[in-house]
């Protein structure tokens, strides 16, 4: 086994070292990934690339890579093809043809349903597989790749007994006639979704767009390709028609792009940061083509002196330390009541300093490694800038001194007070394990606090007090409120945000009506003509 480290030796008379689109794909050398004991793959340039399908086409990138980074410790991946704009033209005109051809479209609900089941059910048997690459894409912990593989199947599971129970709008006559309005598709949608959920973010657009009966072309973000291309095979074997899901790995500037640009395409839906998701809807809105946007936050999360403190410290810790801060929903801006402000925040950092960082695979680690060095740079930057603007770093503000985590892009869990709210670093998203702590007086002073900023994707509150969360569970201008627990999510619960985390719900019923548009239908039964 070879160890990636050692891939300059193995690639010997190969000029240097990793991307492998530097590598000119004549060159042709083997190597395999591996990971401790366990090998994942073994790749040979050109040919173990993996490659996208345009329908039954198998495309491999004309020679343009994206590589994946495993996060714990900077190896390979995956190496998957790089899709061009020409292939957004391919797939939409596929997509098209499968739209305006295939049965899909026509087919009642139900019988849509079963291809969605099935979907479903291979990606629950495939679930180890898919789990343990997850983990080297994204280098999230197993379990919480495990969790998301589960959620993937589920969503195809949900949306399968949504079809079977699909019911439209009848209207009570108001005359002569009867009428309803029906659900119909937009035609082929554009889903692009970021690194810090794959799979399940796909499955989140792709199974309620496809139960409305759309095409899907899913570009997945060029950190974390193999999970789309592992889905897009799923879909095919479970009996897909042919065009109706594309997978294209490709950049964000040219296929994505592509995508929403294209006049084949009628709607896009979108995961991902703010000023993407503002540049992605001025293209739509020009194209006056709909966009759902699931973007950014920077939420509040509230703890008042009456909750239940040591439950309020566990809902905190793993509100901003799950998926190591790499979350939209991440409780950063933590608002402790003052009375009990000092107090809180001394046990938090103790807690936070025994929160165990460790590699994805290691079953004991609570919190991995952050998506690639860049994003590590741009967190440590954050944590410079808190210092330079006042703020206090109360633990952490560095990577872990632990040699066996030295070659991935850990970084420690951060708390930071003595920061106003209007600080930068308590405005914008840092997307990282950095928790930023600011005290409040009273409801009021929370209230106006919590809701100074301009995300409004989540917020959660710790209190015992009934009315008091009621109250400020309404003040608070956010698309989700936890109130004594935080970052619990419902498949059936509509999901996204106010103000600029976002337009449009996915998950429920709101999901799938995302992806339809509404169709309204007269008859007419008067036995007399219409008169002027
Ligand atoms: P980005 O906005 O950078 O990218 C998201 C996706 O958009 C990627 O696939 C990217 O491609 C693509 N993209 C970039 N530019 C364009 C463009 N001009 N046209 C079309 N597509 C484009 O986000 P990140 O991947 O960095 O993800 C982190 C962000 O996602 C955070 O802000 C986070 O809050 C947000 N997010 C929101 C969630 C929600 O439900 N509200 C859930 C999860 C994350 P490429 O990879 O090539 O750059």
């Amino acid at each position: 086994m070879v160890p990636v480290r050692e891939l300059d030796l193995v690639l010997s008379g190969l000029p240097g070292p990793l991307p492998w689109s530097n590598i000119t794909p004549s060159l042709s050398a083997e190597f395999c990934v591996s990971k401790g004991q366990q090998r994942i793959m073994t790749m040979t340039t050109p040919a173990n690339l993996t490659s996208f399908s345009i329908g039954s086409q198998q495309f491999d990138g004309a020679g343009q890579t994206i590589t994946s980074i495993y996060p714990g410790d900077g190896s390979v991946a995956g190496v998957v093809a790089r899709a061009t704009p020409a292939d957004v033209d391919r797939a939409v005109a596929l997509a098209q043809d499968a739209y305006r051809h295939q049965p899909w479209r026509k087919l009642r609900p139900d019988q849509r349903a079963t291809t969605l089941y099935e979907i479903g059910r291979r990606i629950s048997v495939e679930r180890d597989a898919l789990t343990t690459m997850q983990m080297f894409d994204s280098g999230k912990p197993r379990k919480e790749c495990q969790n998301m593989v589960d959620n993937a199947a589920s969503y195809f599971r949900y949306y399968a007994a949504i079809c079977e129970t699909w019911q439209n709008e009848m209207t009570s006559p108001r005359g002569d006639y009867f009428s309803m309005s029906l659900a119909e598709p937009f035609g082929v949608v554009a889903a692009i979704t970021p690194w810090n959920s794959p799979i399940m973010a796909e499955a989140q657009k792709a199974a309620p767009a496809l139960a409305a009966g759309n095409a899907v072309i899913l570009k997945p973000s060029e950190e974390t390709p193999m999970l789309a291309l592992e889905l897009a095979r799923i879909c095919t074997e479970a009996g897909l028609p042919e065009g109706l899901f594309t997978a294209l790995p490709g950049y964000g500037e040219d296929v994505g792009a592509a995508l929403v640009a294209h006049p084949g395409v009628r709607m896009v839906s979108f995961t991902g940061g703010t000023e993407t998701g503002r540049a992605i809807a001025t293209v739509a809105g020009k194209r006056l083509i709909p966009v759902g946007l699931e973007l950014g936050g920077k939420s509040p999360h509230i703890v008042f002196e009456e909750a239940d403190l040591p439950m309020a410290m566990a809902g905190v810790i793993s509100g901003i330390y799950g998926s190591a801060g790499q979350s939209c929903v991440a409780g950063t801006r933590l608002f402790v009541q003052r009375s009990i402000y000092r107090e809180f925040v001394d046990e938090l950092v103790a807690r936070s300093r025994q929160v165990k960082v460790g590699l994805p695979d290691d079953p004991a680690a609570q919190m991995g490694p952050l998506i690639s060095r860049a994003h590590r740079d741009r967190v440590a930057g954050y944590v410079d800038l808190a210092r330079s603007e006042g703020g206090r770093v109360l633990c952490g503000g560095s990577a872990p001194d632990d040699p066996a985590l030295a070659q991935g892009w850990f970084y420690l869990p951060t708390v930071i007070d003595g920061l106003q709210n209007s600080a930068r670093a308590c405005q914008e998203e840092i997307f990282g394990p950095v928790l930023v702590t600011i005290p409040f007086d009273d409801e009021a002073d929370v209230i106006a606090q919590a809701n100074d900023t301009v995300y409004g994707l989540a917020a959660g509150m710790w209190t015992r007090d009934v009315a008091k969360a009621w109250r400020v569970a309404r003040e608070i201008e956010a698309g989700s409120i936890w109130i004594n627990t935080y970052k619990q999510s419902h498949i059936a619960t509509a999901f996204g945000g106010f103000k600029d985390s976002g337009i449009g719900r996915e998950k429920g019923l709101h999901g799938l009506r995302l992806y339809s548009q509404v169709k309204s239908v007269f008859f007419g039964l008067q036995d007399k003509p219409l008169g002027l």
